[in-house]
Formats: structure tokens, C-alpha cells, sequence
């Protein structure tokens, strides 16, 4: 059989380094070859061998509508024959200002970054500004993307590849990054017991989506914003991954705690280069111009990204229409362990809204990243290449959240289940 994505990634190894862009592509932590894409459409995508899967990937979440769904198509082309960048306002940029505003109440004034890391870089940086204090509390096994001051414990990328934090990083850049457990109140409390006057935020994952999927639990979300509370603290919901997923108004719409700040970025951009910085305008307004934070960006606000983030989440706000993909995933996850259970596999799922997780373990939850780290990790090396070999696309890592869309369909889950069945039945022979 031949195998251009083989090929491809030996040429590719000569140029990029480990052959990538970002590291969890390169499928260290699974072995073997990444596969290259060549197209997606809807649920699916398409190596460059013409071999089709069935995508859970998703580009690792910003694709709630599918691949190359035609609206969002069609507001890149209309937009970028008009001009792909002008370092000057645009209407679009208010438009998906007041979208994002309509679905989460929270957000009062926005401010428009190129990427998740960017978002909760400045998010740091405001929160400091703001409460003139220096240090922040993050969590075990949550991943703010690659900001030198959050890559303390850190998940995805960073758990996959086993790097403590990372060289580059002085130690005297995470000295006022603190670490608790995640879901552990007693952890934050003591913290608090012992810095109070000195924490300016909280930085949480309220669905952690980079130790696999791992929910915050409701008492977890409310202690922290009761915390953050009374010692002053500003409470940061890291949206990027749940945002429009956990449910369409987020994280902070299925709990029902409300944050200062939230990071957003993956959906709002529709697969687009995106992030944003929302929260209280008292607060946001503590960035320049208006305020003293600086914060600037070249092109924060491209009308493409923009575009393409109006058209992601008008789609999706469409009355039914997130519901009906959160349904599609429990369909899914019924599926999977029904046909887990039946070939004996000890399997445990999570499911928040369009995102979702599996666990090979017979634990009966999941809260915390030692218990994630506890899994059968060869099980899940072999669950993924059988996937993939079926014609299933998950994400090369036990740490990754899995993401559906509102493209997935009957023959998509037909498809997984068939697939799944016969993968579970081998992993136990
Ligand atoms: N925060 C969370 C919760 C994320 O999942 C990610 C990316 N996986 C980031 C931040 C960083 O986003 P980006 O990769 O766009 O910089």
C-alpha cells in the first residue's frame, strides 16, 4: 500500500522541526506516522492517500460546524476579495463582539487576540495590572496554552510530551505562578490561606480539555468564585476549549458561575487564527487605550478570522442546533461503552455538551490528573492506531479532549460504533 503521509513526513522532518507545527501532531506519544490531510468536509477528512475518517479532532476543537461548512466558505471568499487586513477598525470585529456578547452574559467588552495563548497571556497580564498584585493560581493538568508563566503543570502538549514545565522558562518567571490540584477546594483554600493578599487571579479550566475531558465539579466552580471573592481575587475561566462547546453559552452558562474574565479563542474563529479576552468592562477597561495594560496586536481583529468566527457561531446559536450535536455526542459515548462493555473493556466516558472523553480504566471517576495519568495508557495507544486503521480520526494523545460537531451525522456514528466494536473486541485478545 502506498503511504505519501510517510513520505511527506520525512520530507517535511528535513525542514520543520519534528516535522510539526505544534508538537502533539507528530504523534510521539502514539508512535508511528502523522497522517497528512488533504480535505475535509463536514464530519470527515481525508489523508493524502484518499482515505477517509471520521473526525473527532476537529483541529483540536474550533470546528463546531464541520469542516468546510459552505457559510463560513462563502464569508471568507466574500470577505478576503475585499481585503484581508487593514490595521484599522471594521465592522466585523464589533459583530462578533456582539455575538460572543449575546451568548455569554458575563462579557461586558472584548478585545480580540490571534490565539488561546494570547488570551491568557494578557488575561495574566490584566489581572495583574488590575489588582496590582502579582501572583496567580493555575491548576494541575490545565493547559493555557504556551505562555511562560502558565507552563507550571501544565496539560496537553506539555503532560503527552512529559516536559516539567519547560527549558526557557526562568524559575523566576513562575515563582508567583501557584499550583493546586484541580477539583480540590482544600488546595485553593490553603493558598489563599497563605498568599491572600497577593493573589490577583484564579486561572481554571471550568471542562478540562487538555487531561483528557475532565469537568470541573459545580462545588469546585462555586468555592473558587467564592474565594476569589472574599479575598479579592479575580476568578479566569479559561473558555478556549469549552467555550460554545460545554454548552452554547460555555462553561459558565452550564454551571452557572459567572467569572471576571473569560479566554476564549478555537469556535470564535471557526478554524481561523482567533482569541479573546472578554470579561467586565470595569475590569477590560483596565487594557489600552483606555487603560494602563498594555496590549496590542498587528493583526487582532482580522476581518477573515472574523468572518469566519460570525459565521461558526451564528450557525451554531441557530435554535437547536448546538443540542443536537451535544445529543449526537451521548449517542456516541452510549455507543462506545455499550460495545466497550460488551467486549469487556473497562471504559469510563465524560461528556460536557460537544465535548467529550475516553478513559481505559475501571476507576468509577475521573476528577483529578493523577487519576487521568492512572489509566491504561497501552490500551489507549492501541484503541487509537485501530481507530485510525478503521477509519477514525482521534487525537494522538490520552490527554486530549475528543470534539464533535453539528455536521456529525447517522453515517458518522454508524461508522465509529462498527469501528469501535471490532477495536474493542482486539484489544482484548
Ligand atoms: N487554553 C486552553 C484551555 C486550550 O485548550 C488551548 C489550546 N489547546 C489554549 C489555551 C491555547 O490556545 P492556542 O493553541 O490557540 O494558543
Amino acid at each position: 500500500m502506498s503511504n505519501r503521509s510517510e513520505t511527506l513526513f520525512a520530507e517535511a522532518n528535513e525542514h520543520l522541526v519534528g516535522g510539526v507545527n505544534s508538537a502533539v501532531r507528530a504523534f510521539r506519544a502514539v508512535g508511528g506516522t502523522p497522517v497528512f490531510i488533504q480535505r475535509g468536509e463536514g464530519a470527515w477528512v481525508e489523508d493524502v492517500d484518499g482515505k477517509r475518517y471520521v473526525d473527532y479532532v476537529l483541529s483540536y476543537g474550533p470546528l463546531a460546524i464541520g469542516h468546510a461548512h459552505p457559510a463560513v466558505v462563502a464569508a471568507i471568499a466574500e470577505t478576503a476579495a475585499s481585503g484581508t487586513s487593514f490595521g484599522a477598525p471594521t465592522e466585523k470585529e464589533t459583530a462578533l463582539a456582539q455575538l460572543v456578547k449575546s451568548l455569554m452574559p458575563s462579557i461586558e467588552r472584548i478585545r480580540m487576540v490571534n490565539s488561546g495563548t494570547e488570551a491568557c497571556m494578557s488575561a495574566v497580564r490584566l489581572a495583574r495590572g488590575y489588582t496590582g498584585r502579582d501572583r496567580v493560581i493555575k491548576f494541575r493538568g490545565n493547559y493555557h496554552g504556551h505562555v511562560d508563566a502558565l507552563l507550571v503543570e501544565a496539560g496537553s502538549g506539555v503532560l503527552t510530551l512529559g516536559i516539567p514545565g519547560s527549558p526557557g522558562v526562568p524559575a523566576a518567571v513562575t515563582e508567583t505562578t501557584l499550583t493546586a490540584p484541580f477539583n480540590d477546594l482544600d488546595g485553593v483554600a490553603a493558598l489563599f490561606a497563605e498568599y491572600s493578599n497577593d493573589i490577583a487571579a484564579v486561572l481554571v479550566e471550568p471542562v478540562a480539555g487538555n487531561m483528557n475531558c475532565v469537568p470541573a465539579r459545580q462545588d469546585f466552580l462555586e468555592g473558587l468564585r467564592k474565594l476569589c471573592d472574599e479575598h479579592g481575587a479575580l476568578l479566569v475561566f479559561d473558555e478556549v476549549m469549552s467555550g460554545f462547546r460545554a454548552s452554547l453559552g460555555g462553561a459558565q452558562a452550564h454551571y452557572n458561575v459567572m467569572p471576571d474574565l473569560t479566554c476564549l479563542g478555537k469556535v470564535i474563529g471557526g478554524g481561523l487564527p482567533v482569541g479573546a479576552l472578554g470579561g467586565r468592562a470595569e475590569i477590560m477597561d483596565y487594557l489600552a487605550p483606555t487603560g494602563p495594560v498594555y496590549q496590542a496586536g498587528t493583526l487582532s481583529g482580522n476581518p477573515l478570522a472574523m468572518a469566519s468566527g460570525i459565521a461558526t457561531l451564528t450557525e451554531l446559536a441557530k435554535p437547536g442546533v448546538h443540542a443536537a450535536a451535544a445529543a449526537w455526542t451521548e449517542r456516541l459515548l452510549a455507543g462506545l461503552k455499550a460495545r466497550a462493555d460488551a467486549a469487556g473493556v473497562p471504559l469510563l466516558t465524560h461528556q460536557a455538551g460537544t465535548m467529550f472523553g475516553v478513559f481505559f480504566t475501571d476507576a468509577p471517576s475521573i476528577e483529578r490528573f493523577e487519576q487521568v495519568e492512572q489509566c491504561n495508557a497501552e490500551r489507549f495507544v492501541k484503541f487509537f492506531h485501530g481507530m485510525l486503521a478503521e477509519g477514525v480520526y482521534l487525537a494522538p494523545s490520552a490527554f486530549e479532549a475528543g470534539f464533535v460537531s453539528t455536521a456529525h451525522d447517522e453515517a458518522a456514528l454508524a461508522h465509529t460504533l462498527d469501528a469501535a466494536e471490532r477495536v474493542f473486541a482486539s484489544l482484548t485478545v
